[in-house]
């Protein structure tokens, strides 16, 4: 599903570069919820975004569903992105003009999919990250929690490979993190999504059943066990 081959990013502020990333390797298999561990200024978001496409990496590649994204051109990695890559933001980004049910139909809008198929699979999906009833509401009339289910619903739309998640619960409060959290592994388990959740938090990590740790841009641990950590 994902592959991560020697990665390693640098940025350049002018003469000056800065090593981010240091020769990242490992594998994620369809199914899999990873979380991505780190304390803040580890790399994980710039990490994140490299595989999502975000960004192209100094050196190495990432492959997800056998194509090397990085070789991609601009117009090829905006449609692989499209069709087969879901983000979900700690500050959710939902579009504040338009109802809840018009932001999850948004990417599908860009796929040119007719309006009638769009309203079913936007209110699905509403209905199964348990806000089916808002979803003629505007996101500012929604709790914080409720956004991100909106935007986990638009992440989810496009039936992608894989969805990667940066910070989802670090906006809110620790009671709506562990329900959204709860979401995330129910959404793995009952429809098989793929998951990499970036949290600097130790209890989000904890529930699920692999964690990368990052420190300093290395790639220090990668442990899995099985059953519920709970
Ligand atoms: P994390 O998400 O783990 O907090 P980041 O990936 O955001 O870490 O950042 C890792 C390091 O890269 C930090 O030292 C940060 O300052 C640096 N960094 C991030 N983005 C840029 C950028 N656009 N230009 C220069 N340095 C950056
Ligand atoms: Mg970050």
């Amino acid at each position: 599903m994902l592959a991560v081959e020697q990665l390693s990013h640098r940025f350049r502020n002018g003469s000056e570069e800065t090593p981010v990333l240091h020769h990242i390797q490992f594998k994620v298999e369809k199914g899999e919820m990873v979380a991505l561990l780190g304390s803040s200024g580890s790399g994980k978001s710039t990490l994140l975004n490299l595989m999502a496409g975000l960004m192209k990496p100094s050196e190495g590649s990432i492959v997800i569903n056998n194509r090397p994204i990085e070789k991609m051109s601009e117009n090829e990695l905006a449609e692989f992105r499209r069709t087969h890559i879901g983000f979900i933001f700690q500050s959710y980004e939902l579009i504040p003009h338009l109802t809840v049910r018009e932001n999850v139909e948004l990417p599908l809008v860009f796929q040119g999919v007719k309006a009638k198929l769009r309203k079913e699979k936007a209110l699905s999906l509403l209905n199964k990250v348990g806000i089916g009833e808002k979803s003629e509401l505007f996101p500012s009339q929604l709790s914080g929690g409720q956004q991100q289910r909106v935007s986990i619903a638009r992440s989810l739309v496009t039936e992608p490979a894989i969805v990667f998640a940066d910070e989802p619960t670090g906006n809110l409060d620790t009671t709506t993190e562990k329900e959204i959290i709860d979401l995330l592994i129910e959404l793995n388990e009952t429809l098989f999504i793929t998951f990499v959740i970036v949290t600097h938090e130790l209890e989000v990590a904890r529930r699920t059943r692999r964690v990368i740790q990052l420190r300093d841009g290395f790639l220090v641990e990668d442990a899995s066990w099985a059953g519920d950590a709970e």
